[in-house]
């Protein structure tokens, strides 16, 4: 998997309109899974990802790969407000 790179400055509002997530990437050491750290744009909120080739865990819960994608991938199809992806559609809102 390739590893994501960010600038992860803090409040950067130039991509999004709102704060971009700060990411960081810790390689997995002997029995512990490699693992994304997501920090808030904003604040100094934060999320762990472990993850590994059956499993993730976000924010300390446990599931596996297909769990979190039923759970997941309906949220982040939501289309944004302002119409992105939407301009072939007729008659939206
Ligand atoms: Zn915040």
């Amino acid at each position: 998997m390739r590893v994501m790179k960010r600038r992860n400055r803090f409040y950067d509002t130039s991509r999004f309109g709102q704060p971009e997530i700060r990411v960081y990437h810790k390689k997995g050491v002997r029995k512990k899974c490699p693992r994304y750290l997501l920090k808030c744009g904003c604040c100094e909120e934060k999320l762990e990802i472990y993850y590994s080739e059956d499993g993730l865990e976000i924010g300390g819960v446990n599931g596996a790969i297909q769990d979190w994608r039923e759970i997941m991938l309906p949220l982040l199809a939501i289309k944004d407000k302002r119409g992105e992806g939407t301009a072939s559609k007729k008659g939206k809102r």
